[in-house]
C-alpha cells in the first residue's frame, strides 16, 4: 500500500517536523480517512528515526570532555617534560662548568707549564716546530689572491 501521491511529500515533511500552515491542516484532514497515508507517515518517521543520530548521552558528553581534558593535560605534560629536559641540560652544563673550573683552574693559577728541559726527549718524540708557511701552503686555507 503506497500513500496517496498528492500527500506523499506532505507525509515526509510531517515526519521531519517541517510541515505547518495550510498543508499541515490539509494532511490532518486527510490522515483519519486514509490508512495508506498513515502507514506512509509511520514509514517516513521510522526511516528518519534510523537516520537521525541519537542524542548525545551524558556519558558520551563526559567522555568527550574528558578526552579534551586528557589531550590538554598530555600536551601540557609534554611541554613540562621538555622544560624539565632543558633544565637538566642546563644543570649538566653548569656541572660541567664547575668541573672544568675545578680541574682547569689550578693549572691556570700555576701559570704556563715549564718548558721541557731535555731537547733530546722532544727529538725522540719526533716533534719539530711546525713551519707555518708550509702549513698555509699545504692546507690552502687562505687564498692570498696573488
Ligand atoms: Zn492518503
Amino acid at each position: 500500500v503506497t500513500p496517496c501521491r498528492d500527500y506523499d511529500v506532505l507525509l515526509s515533511l510531517r515526519a521531519a517536523g517541517a510541515l505547518d500552515g495550510d498543508e499541515a491542516a490539509r494532511l490532518d484532514a486527510h490522515l483519519p480517512g486514509c490508512a495508506a497515508c498513515r502507514a506512509g507517515l509511520d514509514g517516513y518517521a521510522g526511516a528518519l528515526a534510523l537516520a537521525r543520530l541519537p542524542a548525545v548521552s551524558e556519558t558520551e558528553r563526559a567522555a568527550a570532555s574528558g578526552l579534551a581534558v586528557a589531550v590538554v593535560a598530555e600536551s601540557a605534560r609534554r611541554v613540562r617534560r621538555r622544560h624539565r629536559l632543558g633544565g637538566l641540560l642546563f644543570t649538566g652544563l653548569s656541572a660541567a662548568a664547575v668541573i672544568a673550573a675545578v680541574v682547569v683552574g689550578p693549572s691556570l693559577l700555576r701559570g704556563p707549564a715549564p718548558p721541557a728541559e731535555d731537547p733530546a726527549l722532544l727529538a725522540d718524540a719526533g716533534w719539530q716546530e711546525p713551519d707555518l708557511d708550509e702549513i698555509w701552503e699545504t692546507t690552502n686555507v687562505i687564498d692570498w689572491g696573488e
